[in-house]
């Protein structure tokens, strides 16, 4: 099974597209925001450590998410989607080595295209589900019955704590300054593929198969 990385600024798409490939391909999706998350609701030191960073809109270190990564590495296997990491070149080297040392390759990274605009728009109407982590958006994609999920029923319906206007421009600085490097280093090393994020979810989804069955592993 093929390792991705799906690279893009907020609200570009990944996590959509990252929980379609896990629905119709059985990969398994690695979030490190979602990671992060999930260590503030449960209360742990390091949840309480980054959460200040984290609704700033700042990256937290490079040390945490490499370590979180790198346990779920160890654990084996293989078709990982990476989504939001590595977002730093140290975070790209290290993932490297990580992949070696668990004798895995990166098949592909999948630099989803868009532009600021739609991103505000995107991130300001975006809510998703508690339990299974559906995303939705105000205008584009509401549940079908208000405040229930459509997919598994749940009431708990969640806006993020850094998706405001604020944050979100904080973390678009975050990432021209130090994700955007990632283009050219993957470019660099015969990885890269791009596709058009601003397209229809189905479409996006398409154009991310075909680069999948492309992909040397798929
Ligand atoms: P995300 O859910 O991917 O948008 O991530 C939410 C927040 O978690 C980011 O704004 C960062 O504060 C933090 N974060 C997630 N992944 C990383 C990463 N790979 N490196 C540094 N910070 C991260």
């Amino acid at each position: 099974m093929p390792n991705i990385i799906l690279l893009g600024p907020p609200g570009a798409g990944k996590g959509t597209q990252a929980r379609r490939l896990v629905e119709d391909r059985g990969l398994v999706q690695l979030s490190t925001g979602d990671m992060l998350r999930a260590a503030q609701t449960s209360g742990t030191e390091m949840g309480r450590k980054v959460a200040a960073v984290m609704a700033a809109g700042q990256l937290v270190t490079d040390d945490i998410v490499i370590g979180l990564i790198g346990e779920k590495l160890a654990e084996g296997g293989s078709g990982f989607i990476f989504d939001g990491f590595p977002r730093t070149l140290a975070q790209a080297d290290a993932l490297g080595d990580l992949l070696a040392r668990a004798g895995q390759t990166l098949d592909a990274v999948i630099e989803m295209q868009v532009d600021d605009e739609a991103l505000v728009d995107r991130i300001s109407g975006r809510f998703t589900c508690g339990n299974c982590g559906e995303v939705y958006h105000d205008r584009t994609r509401p549940t079908s019955t208000p405040g229930v999920c459509d997919v598994c029923g749940s009431s708990d319906l969640r806006r993020r704590a850094d998706d405001n206007a604020e944050s979100l421009r904080q973390r678009l600085m975050e990432y021209y300054k130090k994700t955007a490097p990632l283009i050219g280093y993957y470019h660099h090393a015969g990885k890269l593929f791009s596709v058009d994020g601003l397209a229809e979810i189905e479409d996006v989804a398409k154009s991310v198969a075909r680069v999948l069955d492309g992909a040397k592993g798929a």
